[in-house]
């Protein structure tokens, strides 16, 4: 498919419309067959279980153009099985995870010519959702839903490089424990906006969110998961229920372990011992992993070694190692990369 007129490396992080996206209803206790379509809107009831209570999640995935001039997506699959998690937890029907993977196949497909170039450090960005389309008043699941997937393609996460951020603990809580943190549900975004603003009223980049039992333990941020590195290179996770399970973190720990043969260690990470930390980093689908320089604590700083001018040496190589395995240009481990033919 021919490439669209688009000047790939100028792109952001933006909504483009593209040409095609995928489709299916559930009604009557049953998913539709599914199928294409042109039309980017929606018509709902006014009264549409979506709008009203804010039944709905939703997943992030890109495809890729390889340095050999495939087109690929990464991991679709891990995609699907969370989409699933987020549907129990959100009382929604679950979309079979072989038909996610297919729409993934077809929206891709489907608008190839904005799958950005090799090279352009653009990608295409996926976005399936689900949400609750037909009416409910009193607090109740919906009893039909729609599933979509839309595709946009996005621009390189870091223009010029990736300089490290500071970022802020916050004073706000992400997820509560025995909550939704662990999904990816619009509502963990909605309420995220408040804090995420704030945090960029004061000059922040990004909230560094704690525990909210204890506000001793380090979770993430409103939208990416933290690797901190140690003075001895081993890679830290902190560990929590209440943690959104990144797949770009959890590749990241089989890069470390079985490409760069690093010590990891998932764990509960105390805030007061992040100091003693070497390199952070956040984690994401967006960014893959965005280095932190600095850490704002209620008017004290943390600095890390690594500084405010580039990536500290272990982030970068893990950095470059999962970047490679998505382009093409370092092996995959089995199942990783799905070709879209
Ligand atoms: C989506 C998301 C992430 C990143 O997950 P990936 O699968 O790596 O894209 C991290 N934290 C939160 C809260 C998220 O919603």
């Amino acid at each position: 498919m021919e490439k669209k007129n688009i000047d790939w490396s100028n792109l952001g992080f933006g909504y483009i419309v593209t040409d095609e996206r995928y489709v299916a209803n559930f009604k009557d206790g049953a998913w539709d067959e599914g199928c294409m379509t042109t039309d980017a809107n929606i018509v709902m009831s006014e009264c549409a279980g979506v709008l009203q209570y804010a039944q709905t999640c939703f997943e992030g995935l890109k495809a890729y153009t390889t340095v050999d001039g495939r087109i690929v997506t990464f991991r679709p699959d891990l995609n699907a099985a969370r989409m699933k998690d987020s549907c129990v937890r959100l009382e929604m029907p679950v979309f079979p995870e072989d038909r996610f993977i297919e729409a993934v196949d077809k929206v891709v497909k489907a608008n190839a010519g904005y799958v950005p170039p090799y090279g352009s450090g653009a990608t295409l960005y996926l976005r399936p959702y689900m949400f609750g389309i037909s009416p409910v008043i009193g607090v109740k699941p919906a009893e039909e839903y729609q599933f979509r997937l839309f595709a946009t393609p996005v621009g390189p996460y870091f223009k010029g490089g990736a300089k490290p951020i500071t970022i802020t603990v916050s004073d706000y809580d992400r997820a509560a424990p025995h909550g939704t943190g662990h999904i990816k549900a619009g509502l963990n975004y909605a309420m995220s906006l408040y804090p995420i603003q704030e945090a960029h009223r004061n000059g922040f980049a990004e909230n560094m969110y704690l525990d909210a039992a204890t506000r001793t333990y380090v979770e993430e941020t409103g939208g990416a998961n933290f690797l901190f590195v140690t003075k001895d290179n081993t890679v830290v996770i902190p560990k929590s229920d209440s943690i959104l399970p990144s797949i770009t973190r959890r590749s990241l720990v089989y890069v470390a372990e079985h490409y760069l043969g690093l010590k990891v260690e998932e764990r509960k990470v105390a805030f007061t011992e992040v100091k003693d930390f070497a390199e952070c980093g956040l984690c994401g689908t967006a960014a893959v992993i965005s280095p932190v320089g600095r850490i704002h604590d209620h008017g004290t700083y943390i600095d890390f070694p690594s500084g405010m001018d580039e990536m500290g040496p272990v982030i970068t190589k893990l950095r470059e190692t999962l970047t490679g395995i998505q382009m093409g240009t370092i092996e995959a481990p089995e199942g990783w990369i799905r070709e879209i033919k």
